[in-house]
């Protein structure tokens, strides 16, 4: 079963807060929210708390989107530390509001060798789960496929990270490996390997985005409405969905949010 939501407060909540979010999300008729912490992670701990208790009472799943300013592979010590900074912080405030995965764009390339690029996010991550897992946050790291070719985060590096650190999870997002590749991203070609990589247990615990999306030869420009850009549109989306028993959270980032993550709950 895959749980279905939006990046954020849905559009139609009564308020901006993520308390009135939660609301909405039942009222929709909708399973999950990700609580997006874009420009810093700005929740008290009380408000946390109180939306732990408002989530579990309306039974909606939680998760958490790290601010935009990370990069693991900084060159600078500084920009590394305030990186890891910011993903624990994710973490603490997620595993207060009972989230379980905490989704971040781990880091550019900065034009280095990949293979090195890999050893510099993989050392950070190791020491972010240790962290982690002696606080006994119990969330899961979930570093997301990126939708430019600039940024570390193709799905076979995701993969390659998952099998070599114990626990970590990924933000599979559709729309990006779709983009990433200039409209050639093949969720087959990915999903059929992360199955053989992986294991179908994980596949039946993924954390996913979905929207429409714009893009280039360089990649990713904007998200969009899935009827209005029609890519990579929601019937290949779905298809894979099913085709390969993928079971987790479904995450809508259209600027629409509830509209089309109610159009994928009913296509599901
Ligand atoms: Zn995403």
């Amino acid at each position: 079963m895959i749980k279905v939501g939006t990046a954020g407060t849905p559009n139609s909540a009564e308020k901006r807060t993520s308390f009135h979010g939660v609301t909405r999300i039942r009222e929709l008729g909708l399973d999950a929210m990700e609580v997006e912490f874009t420009y810093g992670v700005r929740m008290g701990n009380a408000t946390a708390r109180q939306l732990k208790k408002h989530a579990e009472e309306n039974n909606v799943s939680l998760s958490v989107h790290g601010p935009y300013y990370i990069n693991l592979n900084a060159r600078e010590a500084k920009k590394r530390k305030d990186s890891e900074r910011r993903i624990l912080e994710s973490c603490e405030k997620g595993a207060l509001m009972g989230a379980r995965n905490i989704c971040f764009h781990p880091g550019f390339y900065l034009k280095q060798d990949p293979d090195l690029v890999y050893a510099n996010v993989y050392d950070e991550l190791m020491a972010l789960t240790e962290i982690i897992e002696k606080k006994e946050l119990g969330v899961r790291l979930c570093p997301e496929t990126t939708g430019k070719p600039t940024q570390f985060g193709s799905w076979e590096e995701l993969m390659r990270l998952c099998s070599d650190v114990p626990g970590l999870g990924m933000t599979f997002d559709f729309s990006h490996v779709y983009a990433r590749e200039a409209g050639k991203g093949d969720f087959d070609e990915a999903l059929k390997a992360m199955k053989k990589e992986l294991g179908a247990s994980f596949l039946h615990d993924l954390h996913m985005h979905f929207s429409g999306i714009i893009y280039t030869e360089k990649g990713e420009r904007s998200h969009c409405d899935m009827d209005d850009c029609g890519e990579p549109g929601f019937k290949p989306i779905t298809d894979s969905m099913k085709k390969w028993h993928l079971g987790g959270t479904a995450i809508c980032e259209s600027p629409n949010l509830e509209t089309d993550a109610l159009k994928l709950k009913k296509m599901l």
